[in-house]
């Protein structure tokens, strides 16, 4: 009998380049060269390894949803026959009882009509990388001449939104955003929602080392909480904030609730990258770290999905997500956190022993959470007994 997996998350980069240069960005301006080595996208021959490989992950394992990520770079830097090429093989893979989701990350740049019909036929949820507003975005997200993006990639936002008004596209495009810990989270919160009518987002805290000082903890809490606020103000189910979803249902005993290496892993769940050469890595934003970790674990051509599963690599990955650092031991948001996202617990001379370095703001975080449910009616020893469960 095959073993069962609940959920295979899957990031496979399209294209290893981009068409913008954020000055943040973990893959060109952490200090990694793998992109650079790397082909400039997928090819034909990736295509076929990538999709025999999925033939036999399903050969391998009982998979409840096979979500593909696809990522760069800036993935519609790929041809778009090639794309379409892709999707037809991966359509091909599918297995009764298993559901096949396909999304895609973009700086929405070349979004056009043809992509836009390239994503209805494929059924692909997209999602665009937009920090705030204009003047947040075009601190950090230039182009090549040092220019900002943010009126480019709200065209291209705006061109899905209608798309999907009309009824070409199945889901409303989301937002992803990295907080900016000088910016104002309660603006930029309302900046999506009232200015660009965005109904599904997440905020992403940077990827963060201890080796990248100084970190703006302070900043990070401020935001999370102007935003939390005024996300509970509104008090509208239809605005989903994923890292607000996922915290307030871990607050509220969920041990389901959760985002690979955002929160404490959950059972029968696995992610992994896989890059435009075929290599199989662990968790993309390990990349910048340097560490052994982000060693390539092998080649979809030739390693089956039980040989990645149980490579060194991804063991020591799942285990450091699993173990709790001493120095969060007598915290009493351990539950819920975990020490934090495994990127920002990283320092040179300690791996990943270390709380992350955005722990003030993961607590203020937390409370503010914790305070507003109890507001809500929440019992305060439901809330005691999820923290001390
Ligand atoms: S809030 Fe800080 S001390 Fe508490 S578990 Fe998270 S990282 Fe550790």
């Amino acid at each position: 009998m095959r073993t069962r997996i609940q959920h295979l998350e899957i990031i496979l980069k399209l294209s290893e380049r981009c068409n913008i240069n954020c000055t943040y960005c973990y893959v060109f301006n952490k200090g990694s060269s793998i992109s650079d080595e790397a082909p400039p996208a997928l090819t034909e021959a990736g295509i076929t390894d990538f999709r025999r490989f999925i033939d036999r992950a399903h050969d391998e394992y009982d998979i409840g949803t096979l979500q593909i990520d696809f990522h760069g770079g800036e993935p519609l830097m790929m041809k778009k026959q090639r794309f379409a090429h892709l999707c037809d093989e991966l359509l091909q893979t599918r297995r009764p009882g298993s559901t096949l989701s396909l999304a895609l990350q973009t700086n929405g740049i070349l979004v056009d009509d043809a992509w836009i019909d390239l994503f209805r036929r494929y059924d692909v949820f997209v999602s665009v990388s937009i920090d705030g507003t204009k003047a947040v975005n075009d601190r950090y997200r230039l182009d090549k001449r040092g220019r900002g993006t943010y009126d480019r990639t709200v065209a291209g936002l705006r061109r899905l939104q209608a798309a999907h008004r009309d009824g070409r596209l199945p889901y409303a495009p989301g937002v992803l955003s990295v907080i900016n810990p000088e910016a104002c989270g309660a603006e930029t919160y309302r900046h999506f929602v009232d200015d660009l009518g965005v109904r599904g987002f997440d905020f992403l805290l940077p990827d963060d080392s201890y080796d990248d000082a100084p970190v703006d903890d302070d900043g990070i809490g401020r935001f999370l909480t102007g935003a939390l606020d005024e996300w509970i103000r509104d008090g509208d189910p239809s605005i989903r904030v994923r890292i607000f979803h996922t915290h307030l249902a871990r607050l509220l005993g969920a041990a389901d609730a959760g985002v690979l290496g955002h929160t404490p892993a959950v059972s029968g769940t696995y992610a992994f990258t896989v890059g435009a050469d075929g290599i199989a890595r662990v968790d993309d934003t390990l990349r910048s770290t340097a560490d052994p970790i982000f060693d390539p674990i092998g080649h979809v051509a030739d390693s089956s999905l039980g040989e990645i599963l149980s490579s060194p690599a991804f063991r020591q990955y799942e285990a450091i997500g699993g173990q709790l650092p001493e120095a969060c031991e007598s915290c009493i948001w351990n539950r819920v956190c975990s020490g934090g996202r495994i990127v920002n617990r990283f320092s040179r001379q300690q791996r990943f022993d270390r709380k992350t370095v955005y722990c003030g703001a993961t607590r203020r975080f937390l409370s503010r959470a914790s305070s507003h449910l109890l507001n809500m009616g929440l019992p305060e020893e439901r809330l005691m007994s999820t923290l001390e469960s």
